[in-house]
């Protein structure tokens, strides 16, 4: 259990002794040991496992035994017995802006109020203002505060939201097959406040990813951010030397994203190459065509292809190019993007990393595609993941036709 998953119950411990009218002393050894865990270096489960708790400044041996309780089981009998004494809605109250545990208890004792909904109807009908220290001035206050909270559900600070996006990406990457997982979405553009949590991953096994993905830890997630984290999957697909895809129509369909690459045969003719890539953008399955030329840098030359062709194909089968950012690819060059740029075909730039360094490459791509004249209307990857995910839904087209036998293709 994380560090940050143990501060959250003791802050509800607190939260609910304060409802339940609880010694004060209590509530105060709670809400001090949520902060000394809050501002541990370290991993708090590893002090419980070599019983190191008791050094722990300031924390009492009742209530570190309920943080090892935590720790080993995920809930402690304390928190058990408190959550059986007061409605879930309750607490729920103590999200609006200025009702803290004291005003909580007061409308839930007084007034029977046991979920938001029905604080406001008290505050709007003139209930809550008749409750002794209350008032019409702050029974108002409580109404436009409740709206407020209404707007934010959901979201939570960045700083709160980054160790467990963090957390999950470290691992998606332990997963085999994972080749790239990162953040994407309003986590990605480091906004104040952050509701869903979008990962992106591509994977050489994007089974094993999306059956993994359920068994995540998404506990602390679902109470504090409402929003689930969400998986954008993805894979690259190789185009074989017959235009077909390496993989399964039924697999490739159920992929948020697939990118499509020669990875062999190199030395065909221009006409072949071209029209096995053309096929393979055909398919409708492809998203993305990764590296398109092949060209390694110093080592292999760009194979033959006819680019205003699959440019063409490309525009019309609403499928990206990617400017490949690894410094020994970069691929597409700074021409054709900007070659891809007027022929109405979006760019997406892609450090096609293996690991967390790699992502540095990014900005040889981003060199790339500034000398190519791109823009950011241009390039997909300053969508936001909801619009990509849209764009990417728009261009996903099986197409009836389209076979894996490939006629006219030598083998
Ligand atoms: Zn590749």
């Amino acid at each position: 259990m994380e560090n940050a998953e143990v501060v959250a119950m003791l802050g509800e411990i607190a939260d609910l002794l304060e409802l339940t009218n609880e010694n004060p002393f209590k509530v105060r050894a709670y809400r001090r040991a949520a902060q000394v865990v809050d501002t541990l270096p370290v991993p708090i489960s590893e002090l419980v496992r070599k019983g190191e708790l008791g050094g722990l400044p300031g924390v009492g041996v009742h209530t570190a035994e309920r943080i090892a309780q935590l720790v080993e089981s995920g809930t402690c009998d304390v928190l058990e017995r408190l959550r059986g004494k007061v409605p879930p809605g309750v607490m729920e109250l103590l999200r609006v802006e200025s009702v803290g545990p004291k005003t909580a208890a007061l409308v839930w004792k007084g007034l029977g109020v046991t979920s938001v909904d029905a604080l406001e109807e008290a505050a709007l009908s003139g209930r809550l203002a008749s409750l002794p220290r209350m008032g019409a001035r702050r029974a108002e206050a409580i109404v436009s505060a409740i709206a407020r909270h209404r707007s934010r559900q959901g979201r939570v600070p960045l700083h709160r939201a980054l160790p467990y996006a963090e957390d999950l990406v470290a691992r998606l990457r332990a997963i085999p097959g994972v080749r790239q997982a990162i953040a994407a979405g309003s986590l990605r553009r480091h906004k104040e406040t952050v509701g869903d949590l979008d990962l992106l991953v591509s994977s050489t096994d994007p089974e094993r990813v999306v059956s993994a993905f359920p068994k995540l830890p998404g506990r602390w997630m679902d109470r504090e951010l409402r929003g689930r984290p969400h998986l954008l999957a993805g894979i690259e697909v190789d185009i074989l030397s017959t235009g077909a895809l390496d993989l399964d129509a039924g697999v490739l369909s159920e992929l948020d994203c697939v990118v499509a690459s020669v990875h062999s045969r190199f030395n065909m003719s221009s006409e072949e190459m071209t029209e096995r890539i053309v096929r393979a953008l055909r398919s409708g399955l492809v998203h993305v065509l990764g590296h398109p030329s092949g060209r390694l840098i110093g080592s292999r030359d760009p194979y033959p292809y006819d680019l205003e062709r699959v440019l063409e194909v490309a525009r019309e089968e609403g499928v990206a190019l990617e400017v490949n950012a690894q410094p020994e690819r970069l691929d597409l060059t700074d021409a054709a993007c900007r070659r891809a740029k007027e022929a109405g075909v979006k760019l997406v730039i892609s450090s096609d990393s293996h690991n967390a360094q790699h992502l540095d490459n990014l900005r040889h791509g981003v060199w790339v595609a500034r000398r190519g004249w791109l823009e950011a209307e241009d390039v997909l990857n300053t969508l936001p993941l909801s619009e990509l995910r849209r764009h990417f839904r728009r261009s996903r087209r099986v197409s009836s036709s389209w076979t894996s036998e490939a006629p006219g293709l030598s083998p």
